[in-house]
């Protein structure tokens, strides 16, 4: 059985710090939840806390239908009673056990004989495709396998809440991707709710039903990877999930004009009522060209330099320069990269973009 997560309110500070900030969530039954954002906002601790590993100094955690921490009453329920397995960045397996005493070990803690006599740890060790590792120590292992022993130990008690920090950190980008896809069918196959802390934004986007942005210790939108990925809803978090080109926007008589160099309509950007606005866009959505083109319908164009190409097999990764502004630009290997690698740095070129992929917000920050 499944468990669901409401959180509400949640503070947590170290000495004057505030690093979880009244912060609220929900997380469905077997729902698959990411908590994505740059180093030092606060996801480390926000899991922690919903294991019970640091005490909050506000709010409430209810874990299914169960108050397991109010703010003014402490914790209700203790630990290992919790229904949670964790698994973490550092792997965490004690080094002085065998993988089958470290697999079993949430087992021995919570007195359940009978499921080690039964074969749980021998299953979990299976589900992980390490069954023939059992009688090995840790340091017998490679990291993608002690990544999965962790796993296992995470899973041996079929918790219905799976808490994860950041658990494919560690392994290589060819063992990540294959960790990742296991953590994903294993999900779908044993249906628990997961909690899973992460600074990539292709892990989230790959893994999480739900992810939701942190920043400073708040969350900044909780939404589906697809509406994450295609309507973000600050420049925060354009910029935190691939829309690194960032342009700014002043209101000028009959428009807008940006110190990168661009014009554009007054209705161009959407709606906004401010002066000043900020654009984000992706690189594969800019397109480069020798100068600006003629029919601009439905387009921003700026002049720029080149700074450098950077070949990438199936690409082209250009920087340029708009005035004070850099640019990235992902152009196909096709006549496009072939003519960007033929021009050396500071060539001038244009750098062109749908104003449909163009997301826009008030303000200038
Ligand atoms: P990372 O991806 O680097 O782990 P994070 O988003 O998970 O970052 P946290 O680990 O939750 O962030 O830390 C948030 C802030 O709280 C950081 O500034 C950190 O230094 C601070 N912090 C975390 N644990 C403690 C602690 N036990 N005592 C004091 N400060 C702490």
């Amino acid at each position: 059985m499944a468990s669901g997560i409401a959180v509400s309110g949640l503070t947590k500070r170290f000495g004057r710090t505030t690093v979880v900030d009244g912060l609220d969530l929900e997380v469905g039954e077997g729902d698959f939840l990411v908590l994505l954002g740059p180093s030092g906002c606060g996801k480390t601790t926000t899991l922690r806390c919903l294991a019970g590993l640091e005490t909050p100094d506000g709010g409430t955690i209810q874990l299914r239908d169960t108050t397991v921490f109010d703010g003014r009453r402490g914790w209700n329920v203790p630990i290992h009673k919790r229904d949670i397995g964790m698994v973490f960045q550092s792997y965490a397996l004690w080094p002085h056990m065998t993988v089958r005493k470290n697999i079993a070990y949430p087992l021995k803690v919570r007195g359940r004989r009978e499921a080690i006599a039964d074969g749980w740890v021998e299953n979990a060790a299976d589900m992980v495709h390490c069954g023939d590792l059992l009688d090995r120590y840790p340091a017998q292992l490679s990291g993608g396998q002690q990544q999965r022993i962790a796993l296992a130990r995470g899973l041996v008690a079929r918790p219905g809440l799976v808490l994860l920090d950041e658990p494919l950190s560690n392994l290589d980008a060819k063992l990540r991707d294959q960790v990742r896809t296991e953590i994903r069918e294993l999900h779908q196959e044993l249906g628990f709710t997961a909690v899973l802390v992460t600074h990539d934004q292709d892990e989230a986007l790959a893994l999480g039903d739900r992810i939701a942005i942190m920043r400073d210790g708040r969350i900044e939108q909780c939404d589906t990877p697809e509406r994450v990925y295609v309507e973000p809803a600050s420049d925060y978090v354009a910029a935190f999930i691939g829309m690194s080109n960032r342009i700014e926007w002043e209101r000028v008589d009959g428009g807008w004009s940006s110190p990168a160099g661009a014009r554009v309509g007054p209705d161009d950007l959407g709606a906004l009522t401010g002066q000043r606005a900020v654009s984000r866009v992706r690189p594969d959505d800019l397109r480069v060209h020798p100068r600006q083109p003629d029919d601009l319908e439905g387009a921003v164009a700026l002049d720029a330099d080149l700074v450098t190409a950077e070949y990438g097999g199936r690409h082209v990764d250009v920087t340029v320069r708009a005035k004070e502004t850099r640019l990235h630009v992902r152009v196909g290997t096709g006549d496009a990269g072939t003519w960007i690698r033929s021009l050396k740095p500071g060539e001038p070129l244009a750098v062109s973009a749908p104003l449909a992929s163009l997301r826009t917000y008030e303000g200038d920050r």
